[in-house]
């Protein structure tokens, strides 16, 4: 049996601001136990020092270049894996897990405890499987920083969740390594002026995967590619594409306890019965046959926000209402505030994360916007055709290869798609949503069945991840 250490910066059900928090709590139960034992190890933040309760296993020195402190290790099995916490208050106990001027520090810390606690664990871990850039080092520290047998026979995988996001700094953070200079110098790890976490880990790890097919071969590509599209070209060889599933026993409408009211494809009216919920609880006019559209997002320019402020207007002059639950840029929610007062009873913008909020919108609305710049894979368009809402999709990355476009002909297509990423393009598709929605009901209706029936479980790609672990 394999054993594999999967390292992350987070994980539910312990901490989320993303999709990479639910590939981290869902990913590792659905890989086949009987080939793979499998543990998980996050960063101890704040957050979850407040909220559950942990076993601690021990406490060990991290030494490292200008890093010289003590970790904490903690454990927590109650979800039927092992998942493991490195406690360093300076770094962690913090409000927050991001976006700290010292990241690049606290990031080289644990990437370095990562690598310390293996001697900790009562076994020997035969691959670690990194995903993102505060894990980035990892695959580079085992191989070139330690010599020990026990680290040189490891094996690396490093998913990629979106490479817009690469852990870039200065190059003094070399000093908090004991890397060797002649590994900035020639240029695996300089990036500009400085280093890259992301880059360090697209080329020394063993194999390299991203969240789809679709991304996979996009960010071979100077507009896809954030500078990095030549390493990676490098290294294509060893790249994967595996699109992300959903942990479908908590993304399950028949038994969501957030839910007004469960629903399933055999009792699909239950759902009407949450739209009429949502809309009471949130003050928008109740009206079961009004096209109920929604967005549950981070706020960044990513997500396609620029599309939905330019067509705001046009979008709240058809006959519809907007639900929208995000936070991120400040000039996207500064903008997104006025749509309460400038279309009353029919548009809301609730501005936070508030994760009970999220079930209630994806079984609540019909049509889910995700008018993405490029998309790694997505989440939340999985979420809604699990919830039976249709997502309404720009064609790019994951949403390209999860999303069947609307057939007018077949009747086939569990949403909608569009091409360029344009002001026009959007509102067109959503006129064409709008139209379909009250003149072509049995298709909408069809269209719900389908989405409500894809796979959108772990069940296939877990598989695959399999044999890339069985590869090594
Ligand atoms: P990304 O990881 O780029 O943010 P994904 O679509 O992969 O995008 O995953 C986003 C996840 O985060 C989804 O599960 C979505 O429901 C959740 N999410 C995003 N913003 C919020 C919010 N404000 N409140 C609750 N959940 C949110």
């Amino acid at each position: 049996m394999k054993r594999v250490l999967y390292a992350a910066a987070e994980g539910l059900p312990y901490i989320k601001s993303g999709g990479l928090a639910d590939v981290i709590g869902s990913l590792p139960q659905c890989i086949d136990h009987k080939k793979y034992k499998i543990a998980v190890v996050l960063p101890l933040y704040k957050k979850i020092m407040d909220k559950f309760e942990l076993e601690k296993v021990g406490d060990f020195p991290v030494q490292s270049g200008l890093i010289n402190k003590t970790a904490g290790l903690y454990k927590d099995s109650s979800t039927g894996v092992d998942y493991y916490f490195i406690r360093q208050d300076d770094y962690f106990n913090r409000d927050g897990m991001y976006g700290f001027a010292d990241d690049g520090e606290r990031f080289a810390f644990y990437c370095k405890a990562v690598l310390e606690m293996l001697k900790q664990l009562p076994m020997k871990i035969d691959i670690i499987h990194t995903h993102d850039w505060h894990t980035g080092m990892i695959p580079i520290l085992a191989k070139k920083e330690y010599t020990d047998k026990g680290y040189t026979r490891i094996k690396h995988v490093f998913t990629i969740h979106n490479l817009a996001f690469q852990g870039n700094f200065p190059r003094e953070l070399m000093n908090c390594f004991n890397l060797d200079s002649k590994y900035f110098d020639n240029g695996d790890l300089k990036f500009d002026n400085g280093m890259s976490f992301m880059k360090a880990a697209i080329l020394y790890a063993d194999k390299i995967t991203t969240v789809s097919n679709s991304y996979a071969g996009e960010i071979l590509s100077p507009e896809f590619g954030e500078r990095l599209n030549e390493t990676l070209s490098y290294r294509k060889d060893d790249l994967w594409g595996i699109v992300n599933g959903i942990d479908t026993d908590n993304w399950n409408p028949e038994t969501d306890k957030c839910l007004h009211a469960n629903y399933s494809l055999r009792s699909i009216s239950g759902k009407k019965k949450n739209k009429l919920d949502l809309q009471r609880r949130l003050g928008l006019r109740e009206d079961e046959n009004v096209l109920l559209m929604g967005m549950v997002s981070r706020l960044t320019w990513q997500k396609g926000a620029s599309l939905l402020i330019e067509k705001m207007n046009t979008i709240m002059g058809q006959d519809v209402q907007l639900i929208i639950l995000g936070t991120g840029d400040n000039y996207i929610e500064n903008q997104l505030k006025r749509i309460e007062y400038d279309y009353p009873h029919r548009a809301v913008f609730y501005c936070g994360y508030d994760e009970a909020l999220s079930h209630s919108i994806y079984a609540g609305v019909d049509l889910f916007l995700m008018p993405s710049l490029f998309e790694p894979c997505g989440i939340s368009q999985l979420i809604s055709m699990r919830y039976g809402t249709l997502p309404l999709v720009r064609e790019v990355g994951g949403l390209r290869d999860t999303v069947v476009p609307y057939n007018e002909y077949t009747k086939q297509g569990t949403g909608f798609t569009f091409k360029n990423f344009s002001g026009d393009d959007f509102i067109y598709m959503i006129k064409y949503a709008i139209e379909v929605f009250y003149f072509r009901k049995d298709d909408w209706k069809r269209m719900v069945r389908n989405a409500m029936k894809e796979d959108v479980s772990w069940l296939k790609s877990a598989l695959l991840y399999d044999q890339l672990y069985s590869s090594l």
